[in-house]
């Protein structure tokens, strides 16, 4: 069995969305049929609607259910199409959404980043001032890497004043951190299932009432027309039933673990480095990079010991670039090279900190001798 320390990346199933998931399976049907079978269906579909606008404090009937939280970035952007008279991105979004923007056709504006991985609120107000009204403005809530946790209501309070809209990205937030639409003040929300204990292959986009929709997109008229193509109903079933036990986790043992693992890593490497360590941070995420120890190197390595973690960078063929995220922090391109990220969640257990820890030391060990 491994040791699951990547929540980040995809949080395991939870048993009770599972069963929701199969339960929908043997009903079958399309959500758009109207004989009894469908309907059982849009029944389904519609009570994942609810639990999923309930886990945000939202109005189910502005819940668009998308494949993921990449699809819902593509769609925000899109729903702009014709207000939007520019686009500003925080310089740490997932590239969900920075590998998107160029594809979009208005001027882009990047918001760069303090030392403790939060936006610079002062030069967000100096590039609202500056940008094309009004802006779509793409401040994520927590970023998935740091897990630093991003000053979104006083980012909200410059996107209104500026007249813009407010895009956030909580695909981290939700079982985390509480995440209410209301008090993030925001145009535009974005959920995805699968990092938070549901199935893969759904998400949401979530409206603040009255945010402008352009519909771009032909098709069948599902989703009210605003996202065409039949609806993934077991997953966002499943989806429903993991949005409700997040908003419920407890999020103190979570923290609880993840400061374990913080002092016993310091413990056994002094030098190591814990990025964001001293900024508001989701309560399962450590990145770390102990000095020399390339990530590739100590991924292969820990995955050998049975332990699942991830690099704070982005591996392609093999070669591991400094992140993005670290670099905007000013991390200097040699230690954002060795960044690991542990991330924990609902399933974690003191044993899965504990074995992560007895995998470090026993590899460390082997690097010394
Ligand atoms: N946004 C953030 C912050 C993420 O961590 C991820 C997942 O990697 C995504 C967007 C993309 O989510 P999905 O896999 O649901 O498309």
């Amino acid at each position: 069995m491994s040791v699951y320390c990547d929540h980040n990346a995809g949080s395991p199933i939870r048993p009770e969305a599972a069963e929701a998931v199969v339960r929908a399976f043997a009903i079958g049907g399309n959500p758009s049929s109207v004989h009894a079978r469908g309907r059982a269906a849009r029944k389904l579909m519609e009570d994942a609607r609810e639990q999923v606008a309930t886990s945000v404090g939202a109005s189910a009937e502005n819940v668009i259910f998308t494949s993921g939280a990449t699809e819902a970035l593509h769609l925000a952007l899109r729903a702009v199409r014709g207000v939007a008279q520019s686009l500003v991105l925080s310089a740490i979004e997932h590239d969900a959404l920075w590998e998107e923007a160029p594809n979009v056709d208005l001027p882009r504006f990047v918001a760069p980043m303090n030392g403790d991985g939060a936006v610079d609120l002062a030069a967000l107000e100096q590039i609202l001032a500056e940008a094309p009204r009004p802006a779509l403005v793409a401040v994520m809530l927590a970023n998935n890497e740091t897990g630093a946790v991003q000053p979104i209501a006083r980012a909200a309070t410059l996107v209104r004043e500026a007249g813009g809209m407010l895009l956030v990205d909580a695909a981290q937030g939700l079982g985390r951190i509480p995440v209410s639409l209301a008090d993030l003040d925001a145009s535009y929300l974005v959920l995805s299932s699968h990092k938070i204990g549901g199935p893969q292959g759904a998400g949401a986009l979530i409206l603040a009432s009255g945010a402008p929709f352009a519909i771009t997109q032909g098709g069948g008229g599902q989703e009210r027309g605003r996202r065409p193509g039949t609806e993934n109903v077991p997953a966002i079933v499943g989806f429903g039933v993991a949005a409700e036990l997040a908003a419920r986790d407890d999020a103190a043992r979570v923290r609880a673990l993840r400061d374990r693992f913080e002092a016993a890593l310091l413990k056994i490497e002094p030098n190591a480095a814990i990025f964001a360590r001293d900024a508001v941070r989701l309560p399962n995420t450590s990145l770390f990079a102990i000095p020399g120890w390339r990530a590739e190197t100590a991924l292969i390595a820990l995955d050998l010991e049975g332990v699942c973690a991830s690099s704070g960078a982005a591996c392609s063929s093999g070669k591991v670039r400094a992140s993005r995220v670290l670099t905007a922090m000013g991390v200097s391109p040699d230690l954002a090279r060795c960044a690991l990220r542990v991330s924990f969640g609902w399933s974690s257990m003191e044993a899965d900190v504990d074995a992560a820890l007895n995998a470090l030391t026993k590899l460390r060990a082997r690097e010394a001798a």
